[in-house]
């Protein structure tokens, strides 16, 4: 085993990651050891509020004893057996999640990225054998700003030149829309061929936007008029983060499809899954769609376990309740430099109005230094999403750092 010696410093890390990784990622300069619950701590000892929840994968808190205990027993007996034969963690995994959620099937896969892929290919399967399109006609419906990924065919639908640009050629068979704008989609979703919406309840990477509360309903009703699928991209709103245990529950619809990942594993190993009734799961055939680790034991053990915890542990109700805290407390702080504050559940976001050249990222760096870190999304946004295990004290106290870190700036 390599030795990474104690000695080691933060500086030495980030110098080995900056000199032997690809530079796709352009971390806070902060290297982590330990974790647990809603804390984070340095190599060298520091201690920090989590406010950024490894992009919401650890709704449940850093290193949950719970999830676990889940993990290392299964480990210990049985991790992977391709689903080339059956296992007996599986269908115990698949009926449980099915319940929760109130669909016929789901369809176990590993990054978001990969969900999302599914959902797409569910979609097309669907418009040519069950809706009557012709093969390789369908459209599916986008918005702008979106974030579902980094494949090549997610990116192919995005609106963001970062993500998009000198990967081409792309996949055809998207039209995107302005997200927020039902009269954009009421132009859409009748035209010839288009057989799928594909949405984000809540915008997170493009900086918590939260659409209209009407928006999501009636374009879900215009669906059901148009025979055209309602697909829900939950990896990021999903489990709890917003208040409720999909972002969707909010506003009453059942979309056809539901995509998660992230904190399906408490943030222990990739799990994602796509949830849909059989009209719609069992247009894919065996042998049409698959993944070496897509509903392994040890995957659905860990998503049990999960579940279990933001269940058990009633992470939507503390959701909702401190981030209505959090919104307040940010709300009152009295600085010129925060131009909005916005969110649901402790899925939230401030826009950052630059002071004296200072922006987000200097931000960042000054919560860093009083012991809380975020990170920045697009250049004035800072986006605020702690596990959601953290209680009223705790959020208090994270209030005051972000306070003290704005106000340091004069
Ligand atoms: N969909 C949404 C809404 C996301 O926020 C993300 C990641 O941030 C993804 C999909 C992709 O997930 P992954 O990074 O696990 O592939």
């Amino acid at each position: 085993m390599i030795e990474t010696s104690a000695k080691l410093t933060s500086q030495d890390f980030m110098e080995k990651e900056e000199h032997f990784g690809a530079h796709n990622y352009h971390p806070l300069p902060v290297v982590l050891e330990r974790g647990e619950g809603v804390f984070l701590w340095d190599v060298e000892g520091k201690r920090y509020y989590d406010f950024l929840s490894a992009y919401s994968a650890v709704n449940q808190g850093h290193c949950h004893p719970k999830i676990l205990k889940a993990m290392l027993l299964q480990a210990q007996k049985l991790t992977l057996t391709s689903r080339a034969f059956f296992n007996n963690k599986l269908g115990v995994y698949e009926e449980y999640i099915t319940k929760i959620f109130g669909y016929d099937k789901i369809l176990p896969m590993n990054s978001g990225a990969e969900a999302v892929e599914t959902a797409l290919k569910l979609c097309r399967k669907w418009g040519y054998l069950k809706k009557g399109v012709k093969d390789g006609k369908g459209k599916i419906i986008v918005c702008s700003n979106n974030f579902h990924g980094r494949t090549i065919t997610i990116i192919s639908m995005s609106t963001d030149p970062d993500a998009y640009s000198n990967y081409g050629p792309y996949t055809p068979g998207f039209v995107v829309i302005p997200y927020n704008n039902i009269d954009a989609f009421a132009k859409e979703i009748n035209q010839p061929n288009v057989i799928g919406f594909l949405v984000e309840p809540i915008q997170g990477e493009a900086g918590v936007m939260v659409p209209d509360d009407n928006y999501l309903k009636t374009a879900y009703e215009l669906c059901k008029k148009n025979n055209v699928l309602f697909i829900a991209d939950e990896v990021q709103t999903g489990l709890a983060r917003t208040g409720k245990m999909l972002a969707c529950d909010h506003i009453g619809i059942r979309p056809d499809m539901v995509i998660l990942g992230k904190a399906l594993s408490g943030g222990f190993y990739p799990v994602s899954a796509v949830l849909a009734d059989n009209d719609i799961m069992l247009t894919i055939k065996p042998g049409e769609h698959g993944s070496t680790f897509g509903g392994n034991p040890l995957a659905a053990c860990i998503a049990i376990a999960s579940l279990e915890v933001i269940i058990n542990e009633k992470l939507a109700e503390n959701a909702e309740k401190m981030g209505k805290i959090f919104r307040e407390g940010i709300g009152k702080i009295p600085t010129n430099m925060i131009e909005t504050v916005r969110g649901k559940g402790l899925l939230n976001a401030i826009i950052i109005k630059p002071k004296n050249g200072k922006e987000a990222w200097d931000v960042c760096l000054a919560m860093k230094e009083n012991g809380l870190i975020a990170k920045p999304t697009h250049q004035h946004i800072i986006r605020f999403a702690p596990p959601l295990v953290i209680n009223e004290e705790q959020i208090n106290e994270a209030v005051g750092i972000i306070k003290k870190s704005i106000l340091s700036f004069k």
